[in-house]
């Protein structure tokens, strides 16, 4: 098995979180690599993070307080 090596956009100038998944360099695993060159990032982090929850805010407990 190959581990999967996930290449994530360099953090900007001064920065110090990736471009691609606003994460600390320091975070990320070792075997991770960085690159300047939006064309060769694979992470795909920032893609699923803006999963909305479509829960609404709907409260799960369906019970009143008795008091
Ligand atoms: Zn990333």
């Amino acid at each position: 098995m190959t581990p999967q090596i996930v290449v994530h956009e360099m953090p900007p100038p001064g920065g110090t979180c990736t471009a691609c998944c606003l994460t600390p360099t320091a975070e990320l695993p070792v075997a991770d690599v960085f690159t300047r060159d939006p064309a060769l990032v694979t992470c795909t982090v920032r893609r699923t993070a803006v999963t909305v929850d479509t829960d609404c805010g709907e409260s799960p407990f369906g019970w009143t307080d008795p008091r």
